[in-house]
């Protein structure tokens, strides 16, 4: 194959591309495909060759886009960082990526020379910085006044590394994926399985490029002739009108994102069919909302060793079955399995083991997670879930996150589920506090909207539903769960809000 972009515009060069929310400027595959030959001459003039990693650290930005594919055409693997990485957390990012440059704008120009230079003897960018915008110093190149070369456009393979992202690091140090063509690709047809393409689709590209819930709507996109809107930053009210405005069909989001949409506007425009919710779950509150206002919400799970969801729940299944994010896609092979790798019965609960033709190869310069994770051509996800009789998939918590008190397991999610049932929960978090006789004690953060609930009366609640060593003994109470950019519970600072209310 040859880019996916100049297979596009063979198909459909009048097809529109992008569009810009900040400016309402249109491009079609044909603009794209000039921008791209254009920025791949000059990334080529930087000593740009295949094979060879670039590193990209900018908020979302229209010439991202074109990035993608300029990079795609020249054989090179971009590795996107996110944009509000401080220089000491893109530093060893940029030690295990390897790249031969890192792109900037000039609102990260400051952190990518820092980050570049450190560790530098003469204090001089390691590995060169160049910038979309006019720079700020010399140390750094402009982008757009590099010299042209000319280059033989790659020819691509399904094996081949399209792509690097770093996980999200909720469980250790952020990992290395490494993502192939053929990942990218499986991923982007077996969501047109599940979700459908139509020709007029637009998708509101919200989250940031550096997850695979940002970036793969670029590509597929592209795969299928259809329409990006672009927007910058993220501000709820701001989102929503522009979904309105250019009447997206489609947008992904994580659940603190979504809530705040419908805070500031009450409901979503009636132009999208598909609201993919995906990261962390879902509250049954945040579903009801969706139900009430009609938001065609597609409760979704994934990780970025799947490129992106690998199970995904359509609007009526998610609102029969509340909390399961549906069954597996199309190829995906998901196994519940304890802890001797065996499969267990519907019902049971277990951890995710996952295959098919979305699975990356491997963590990039990391035997030691390649090893823990991905065994006998499964990748063993670290999730703990189960699936229903008729295979649905529920995802409860992470192995890590697994409480063990008085020498038993008690998984948070599923005492999460049982406090969840409290009229007057509206979230809550679960984990285990040490102590000195069970070795661990189930704790729980609520957030209530009553405020009159109180801890006796959760824990009394629990009684009828959980057995009695998987109970919280210690209950506190908080406006709001802390939760990473992802959507993902903060799970330290739950922990130290526990700890104090222990104190
Ligand atoms: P790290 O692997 O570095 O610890 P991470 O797993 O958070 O970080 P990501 O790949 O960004 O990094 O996130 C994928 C994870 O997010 C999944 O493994 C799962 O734990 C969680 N997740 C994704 N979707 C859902 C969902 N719908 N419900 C619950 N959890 C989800
Ligand atoms: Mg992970």
């Amino acid at each position: 194959m040859r880019d996916w972009l100049a297979h596009r515009v063979d198909a459909s060069p009048d097809a529109e591309a992008l569009v810009s929310a900040a400016s309402g400027r249109t491009w079609s595959y044909e603009d794209i495909d000039d921008a791209a030959d254009s920025m791949a001459e000059r990334l080529a003039g930087l000593g740009l060759a295949p094979g060879d990693h670039l590193a990209v650290v900018t908020e979302p930005r229209t010439e991202y886009v074109t990035l993608v594919h300029a990079a795609m055409r020249l054989g090179v693997r971009l590795v996107p960082l996110g944009h509000e990485l401080t220089p000491a957390e893109l530093r060893p990012r940029l030690d295990t990526a390897a790249p031969t440059l890192l792109l900037c704008g000039s609102e990260t120009e400051g952190a990518a020379v820092e980050a570049s230079s450190t560790g530098s003897a003469d204090g001089d960018p390691t590995v060169p910085v160049v910038s979309f915008d006019d720079p700020d110093t010399d140390a750094v190149a402009h982008l757009r006044r590099a010299d042209a070369e000319a280059f033989d456009p790659a020819t691509w393979d399904r094996g081949d590394p399209l792509l690097m992202l770093f996980t999200s690091g909720s469980t250790g140090s952020p990992k290395l994926v490494v993502l192939t063509m053929g990942n990218v690709l499986s991923s982007a047809v077996a969501s047109a399985f599940r979700l459908g393409v139509d020709p007029d689709d637009r998708y509101m590209a919200a989250l940031s490029f550096h997850h695979t819930g940002g970036i793969m709507p670029l590509y597929r996109a592209t795969l299928y002739g259809t329409s990006v809107v672009l927007r910058t930053g993220f501000d709820a009210g701001g989102v929503a009108d522009d979904v309105r405005e250019y009447d997206a069909t489609g947008i992904s989001l994580v659940p603190t994102m979504l809530r705040r949409m419908l805070d500031a506007r009450g409901t979503l425009s009636d132009s999208l069919r598909v609201v993919l919710l995906g990261g962390a779950p879902a509250s049954e509150e945040l579903l009801e909302r969706c139900r009430n206002y009609s938001v065609p919400v597609h409760p979704t799970y994934g990780m970025t060793e799947t490129a992106s969801g690998i199970a995904a729940a359509r609007p009526t299944e998610a609102f029969d079955r509340v909390g399961t994010v549906g069954r597996p896609l199309f190829w995906t092979d998901l196994r519940v399995v304890d802890a001797d790798g065996e499969g267990v019965p519907p019902g049971d609960v277990g951890e995710f083991v996952v295959s098919g033709p979305t699975v990356s190869p491997g963590y990039y310069r990391n035997r030691e997670a390649n090893e823990t994770s991905f065994v006998d051509g499964e990748l063993r996800t670290g999730d703990v879930g189960y699936r229903d009789e008729e295979g649905f998939c529920y995802v409860l918590n992470r192995v890590d996150d697994r409480i063990i008190t008085g020498g038993e397991n008690v998984d948070p999610g599923e005492v999460v589920a049982a406090l969840r049932e409290h009229a007057d929960v509206d979230d809550a978090a679960v984990l285990g506090l040490p102590d000195e006789e069970w070795g661990e004690r189930v704790a729980a953060l609520v957030v209530r909207s009553d405020p009159d609930l109180d801890a006796e009366a959760v824990t009394e609640f629990c009684r009828d539903r959980l057995a009695d060593f998987k109970r919280p003994r210690t209950v506190a109470f908080a406006e709001e769960l802390p939760r990473t950019d992802s959507g993902t519970v903060e799970r330290p600072a739950v922990r130290e809000r526990l700890g104090e209310a222990d104190e």
